[in-house]
């Protein structure tokens, strides 16, 4: 059975606009209604046809929705809810795609009413690109979505989001909020700062420098960039709103550079050939568990 039939998405950037060809393909009896707080947004996502219909007002949006789910940056989120709250459906459920959990489910509780059911989720796929343009259906594909229920939420509500997520592909789990948080911030919002930094650093260096940067990029250096050219606002809200973890684990990874940086400085060539055995290792472990290609140089074309 469809776990919905009226769903709504506030935010048509790549993930929104991911989720609406998903639907599309995936589910293509759902009614879809889409909104986006930017005009020129709206009227490409018509040019694209990728919704059944594109409302000019939030409002306009989620009324009749049994589903609706916010794919705006994290810190819109609370703004994005309040929007509706008052044209929300009673036993509407209202989810998310933020890439930080427990203040969006904050944000969420403080700006909805109690007849609707708050199910946050955060797809963990996506790309350096934005907008609508950007989105593709198969970006869910096999990738986790993790659901953050807060304690009372209803588990029909989460057993409906669940479905809806694996009938897109994605593979579903549920954790505190707390505690997506802080894997996040490791897995993902650790190597942004890390790549943020050192292509900024990169981009300071002198002109003539930087353009030897730029053609030996090869040597490392591109794989950052791509990172690195992440949405900046998104970004900015994903290190606002998760500080606290992100600081944990950026005082953890500081510790780890200076003992690198000690090995170094000593001719510690076993501390050095040892880690690197071991990171080695975690690759292997990521392509096994089918979360990134086995081909050389993450599959780009070699003449
Ligand atoms: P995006 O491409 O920049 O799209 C966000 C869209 O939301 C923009 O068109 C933006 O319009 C619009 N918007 C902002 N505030 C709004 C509001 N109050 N009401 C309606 N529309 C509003 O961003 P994205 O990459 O899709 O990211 C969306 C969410 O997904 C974020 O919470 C992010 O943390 C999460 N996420 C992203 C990724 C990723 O790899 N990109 C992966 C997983 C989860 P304006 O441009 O006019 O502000």
């Amino acid at each position: 059975m469809l776990p919905f039939a009226r769903v709504g998405i506030i935010g048509m950037g790549l993930i929104g606009a991911s989720l609406a060809r998903a639907v599309r393909a995936r589910l293509p009896t759902v009614r879809l209604t889409v909104h986006d707080a930017d005009a020129g947004v709206r009227e490409r996502v018509r040019a694209l046809d990728l919704a059944d219909d594109v409302t000019d007002t939030a409002a306009a949006c989620v009324i009749d929705a049994d589903l609706v789910i916010l794919c705006v940056p994290v810190r819109a989120m609370g703004a994005a809810a309040a929007e509706i709250a008052d044209d929300l459906s009673a036993g509407c459920v209202v989810s998310d795609v933020g890439s930080v959990k427990a203040s969006v489910l904050a944000d969420l509780t403080a700006a909805l009413p109690p007849s609707v059911h708050i199910v946050p989720a955060h797809p963990v796929a996506g790309t350096e690109k934005s907008g609508p343009d950007a989105g593709f259906a198969t970006l869910f594909d096999g990738r986790w979505c993790i659901l953050t229920p807060g304690p009372d939420a209803d588990a029909t509500a989460v057993a409906r989001v669940t479905e809806f997520w694996t009938r897109l592909g994605a593979n579903v789990e549920t954790m505190d909020p707390a505690h997506h948080d802080l894997v996040l911030a490791v897995t993902s919002h650790l190597p942004h700062l890390i790549a943020y930094t050192i292509v900024g650093t990169a981009s300071d260096l002198e002109s003539v420098t930087r353009s030897e940067v730029i053609k030996y990029s090869a040597g490392g250096f591109r794989d950052f960039t791509r990172i690195a050219a992440s949405d900046p606002t998104m970004w900015r809200d994903v290190f606002l709103s998760n500080k606290d973890a992100v600081l944990d684990v950026l005082q953890r990874f500081s510790e780890d550079l200076s003992a690198l940086q000690r090995a170094i400085r000593w001719g510690d060539g076993d501390y050095l050939h040892a880690l690197f055995t071991r990171t080695r290792a975690v690759r292997r472990t990521i392509i096994d568990a089918g979360q990134d290609t086995a081909a050389d140089d993450f599959g780009r074309p070699h003449a």
